[in-house]
This record gives structure tokens, sequence and C-alpha cells, in this order.
């Protein structure tokens, strides 16, 4: 699939929008399928298709266009990639996106491959809950299909709390009840891996959530055991998966140096977008490579990073309804600071709306920059320099 043809796209979110702009950096068009009338993708795309997911129509004129495909949501019907897979290129395949689309399938597959998983039990009924062990306990309650940033989630410390929340929350939906994980931190590793298996690996990020939401990323660059293990776990996950396309492992790191995979995402990934600004060829990039069958590119760091997220928060400073401009003005004032807005028209709480990435040679500067931002636009989290 050589630039000037045209690649198709499933999904028209941020990280769809971000696909596009990569693509046709490249040279490519971008055929965009999305519901969604107004997404971030679409308005960037060079041509959308709204239509649902598994609009047999809409795939048969992406189709019709495309020989490659790729998805920037794990919850596109696997069945409208396996569809897509009969005229073209797919990447990732339906077999990787179900696996990822199920928490339970997704811990049994990893598990299966010899990598930690954490503690875990399928809760199908209330009267399931009956058989956990103590040990479960402090738990999460997760979905097992649809959750994603923390949505679908409820923490409960006791079987009776376990049990109000399935019955208020979850009834009727399969869930996953985890143990909570004594994590001293959260790390996430992207990477991409080609047609013929060649798998090149980013540099980890340390993340930092607040409410279940990605904060900051820290990419300091420095090497350590617990990267190499880490690496090591995803390079497993995307073999045993045979994968291929952009793939995010995420892992709490035990006290002991130990990685325990949290989720798996089948696209690039909110820890991912340092690569943009920091690396020789951001994650995106490498998804319009991957998919067209081009030799993947180089994952070297040029230099440190902390990446910031900026959520709809930011617009509403006061925590009332009263809107007010970021000043962004004064954030781009500071040297080595770069802007990504996803053109969301409307700010709304939680909602990703943009993230900035912060580089420096020297990762202590690219913390203290990043916490220049932090103060400008009364983000949550500060960067910090500590690591494991
Ligand atoms: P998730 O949507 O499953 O990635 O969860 C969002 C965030 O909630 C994670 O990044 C963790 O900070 C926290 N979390 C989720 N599951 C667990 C767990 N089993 N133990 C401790 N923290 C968790």
């Amino acid at each position: 699939m050589t630039p000037g043809q045209w690649l198709g796209l499933l999904g028209g979110g941020q990280l769809g929008r971000m696909f596009c702009h990569a693509a046709q950096a490249m040279g490519y068009q971008v055929m965009v399928l999305d519901p969604d009338l107004e997404g971030p993708a679409a308005s960037v795309a060079d041509k959308h298709l709204c239509a649902a997911y598994d609009d047999a129509q809409a795939l048969d004129h992406l189709a019709d266009y495309c020989q490659a495909f790729t998805t920037e949501f794990e919850n596109v019907p696997a069945q409208s990639l396996a569809i897509l897979a009969r005229r073209g290129h797919v990447a990732p395949g339906a077999r990787a996106v179900e696996i990822a689309q199920d928490r339970m399938i997704e811990k049994t597959f990893i598990q299966s491959l010899g990598v930690q998983v954490a503690p875990h039990i399928a809760v199908n009924t209330l009267k399931d809950l009956d058989h956990v062990p103590s040990s479960l306990f402090p738990g999460i309650l997760k979905a097992s299909r649809l959750g994603y940033d923390g949505k679908g989630q409820v923490r409960v410390a006791s079987l009776e709390q376990a049990k109000h929340a399935y019955i208020d929350h979850l009834e009727q939906v399969a869930a996953v009840l985890e143990g909570m994980v004594p994590f001293v931190e959260e790390i996430s590793v992207v990477l991409a891996r080609g047609r013929d298996g060649q798998c090149v690996v980013f540099p980890p990020a340390r993340n930092v959530h607040h409410h279940g939401i990605l904060a900051v990323s820290h990419i300091s660059g420095q090497p350590s055991k617990v990267y190499e293990q880490a690496v090591a776990s995803a390079q497993t996950i995307a073999e045993g998966l045979g994968y291929h396309g952009v793939l995010c492992v995420e892992f709490f790191v035990l006290a002991d140096g130990q990685v325990v995979v949290n989720e798996i995402a089948p696209r690039p990934h909110n820890s991912g977008h340092y690569t943009q600004n920091a690396c020789v060829t951001s994650q995106f990039e490498q998804q319009v490579r991957a998919m067209s069958g081009l030799p993947l590119g180089s994952t070297e760091l040029l230099a440190p990073c902390v990446m910031l997220n900026i959520l709809g928060d930011v617009w509403f400073p006061y925590d009332t309804d009263e809107r007010v401009e970021p000043d962004l003005a004064s954030v781009l004032a500071i040297p080595n600071v770069s802007l990504h807005l996803y053109g969301k028209k409307e700010a709304r709480p939680s909602r990703k709306m943009g993230h900035i990435n912060v580089v420096d040679q020297n990762f202590a500067n690219a913390v203290d920059r990043a916490n220049e931002v932090v103060e400008i636009l009364n983000l949550p989290i500060r960067a910090s320099l500590s690591s494991h």
C-alpha cells in the first residue's frame, strides 16, 4: 500500500484524527467510518462515511476504496473487521480485537501465555459473588465489555458492597471482580508489529491517573529492569495474538519490581501520545506503516518527555457552569511545549480535549516546564521526577 492510496479507518475519535494527520502527512487519503456526524476524525478525514460500524453497505463502500483497514476504537464489532479482511488487509485483526473487547477473555488469554494479570473472578450472576475468595477484597468490579477510562467500574471493600454494586450498576452484564493490586506505579508499553512479525517497541511510559483517567505520562528514557520485563511481556502478548498493528499493554508495577498486566488496547494509546514530539516515529505513523505493509519506523527517543492530558475540566475552573477559555498563549510561551487539541466543540468535565507534550534533553527540565503548564491550566496532577 504505497502513499497516495486510500486507507480505511473504523472509529472517529481523537485517535482517529491523529491517525488521519499521520496518514495524510505521508500522502495517504483516509476514509473514516463513524456514526457520529461531527467526530474529531470525521472533520479531518478525506472522506467520512457516516454510518454504523456494522452497516453492510458502508463496509462495502469502504472496501471499494481501500485495501487496508484499521481501527482506533476497540469496541467496533469484530465481525466488521472479519468482513473487511475478505477485501484487504486488516490491522489489527478481528481475533485480537475480540480478545481485547472482553476483560475476562483478555485476562484468560494473557494468563495462558504465562504473563501475570490481576487476581480476578468472572461475575455473570449475583450468585457468582458467593464464590469470591475474601482475598479479592478490597477489589474493583468491572463490566467485562465496553468499559474504559474507569467507566463501568465500582470499587468495593467487601462482599456486601460488591453485591450492592452489582445490583445497582452491573446486573445483567458480564463482569469481572479484580482484587485491588497494591501497585507502586503504573507503566505502559506501546509497540508495533508488522505483517512479517517484525516488532518495534517504544520506550515505556510511567503513567499517573486521576479518577481513573490518564493525567500524566513520564518518559525519562532511563533503562530499568522493570521496563525490560514489561517490554518482554508486551512482546509475548503481541506474538501470542499474532498481532499486526499498534498495541498498548498497561501494567501495574509491584513493590518487588514485578509487573502485572492491567489491560491491553489494540490501537494507539493515550500514553503513547508522547511519541508525536519525542520519538523519531509517532505511534500514529507506525499504525500507518504497519497496516500498509511498509517497514516500521525507528522508536528511538529523541528527548525525555512529559505528556499532560487536557480534560474538559480545564474550561470550567470554578467548578460551576461558567466556561472560561484557558490561557493557552501563556502555555505556548513555555519553551519545548507542543499543544495538541482534538477539535471537540464542546468541553465537558472528564472529556479528553487534548494533550501537551513537553520535551527536554534533561528530564528534570521537562518536569519543571510541565509543572508550569500544570499551574497555568490548573491541572489536577503535577509531573514528578520519582521513578521505581
Ligand atoms: P482501567 O480502566 O481498568 O484501566 O482502570 C483505570 C485505572 O483504575 C487504572 O489505571 C488503575 O489506576 C485503577 N485500577 C484498575 N484496576 C485496578 C486494580 N485491579 N487494582 C488497582 N488499581 C486498579
